[in-house]
């Protein structure tokens, strides 16, 4: 049985996992923005059903069944995101408000039909790859924009999906997937750089320039 709540356990769990290795208790309690007493609770009820491991002092892990659970609800996300943006036209800073209440509803029928429809894609409208359905993720490497050198050409490989208000403002100023940004200037005193986006000159601040995920063009 998987409910709303333990679906959400276990992709906030396996998206830290990705970042951090072993994930304590409190950060999970962070994140997930609940008390440490109702995130100890759940982990012991995961840990029961076999999701998880957790050591004391250490955190927690995801086991193998865990992993697969959590991948099956990050593509469902994935996909309607992807169904959203294509499809219904949705704004980019739109979809993942979306897609983070419906992911729980899709059943695996519907899953099959809009994969069917979008044919198949392997990224979602932030660039972040789908997972196939037996759980398989292409992690493609990258760097933050912010580690560019300057002079250098790069590739929009992804975004952050987060931020609605931010992701409002990137598309604003023209950066998009797979558009090509040149590193014209880069401030050391604040980080933030001046760049061509399409041919026109932006100075972009230090937070969108780490948002922003590349490789050389
Ligand atoms: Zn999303």
């Amino acid at each position: 049985m998987a409910s709303e709540q333990i679906e959400n356990y276990l992709k906030q769990i396996y998206n830290l996992q990705s970042d951090e290795g072993r994930v304590s208790t409190s950060s999970l309690s962070k994140t997930l923005d609940v008390t440490p007493a109702s995130v100890s609770e759940m982990v012991k009820k995961l840990a029961d059903e076999g999701s998880l491991t957790h050591t004391p002092y250490k955190g927690v892990a995801l086991t193998g069944e865990g992993e697969l659970l959590a991948l099956r609800i990050i593509r469902k996300h994935r996909l309607w995101e992807m169904f959203l943006f294509n499809v219904l036209h949705f704004k980019l800073e739109e979809i993942h408000r979306e897609a983070e209440r419906f992911e729980h509803i899709m059943s695996d029928t519907m899953e099959e039909k809009i994969d069917e429809v979008l044919g198949r894609p392997t990224i979602d409208p932030h660039g972040h790859p789908i997972p196939t359905r037996d759980g398989v993720m292409r992690h493609v490497a990258g760097l933050r924009l912010t580690d560019a050198a300057e002079g250098a050409t790069m590739r929009v490989l992804r975004v952050n999906d987060a931020d609605a208000e931010l992701l409002q403002y990137m598309t604003s100023i023209g950066i998009a997937l797979h558009m090509t940004i040149v590193v014209k200037q880069k401030m050391n005193f604040d980080n933030s750089m001046r760049v061509a986006i399409d041919g026109r000159d932006v100075n972009i601040s230090s937070t969108i320039a780490a948002s922003v995920i590349v490789e050389h063009a």
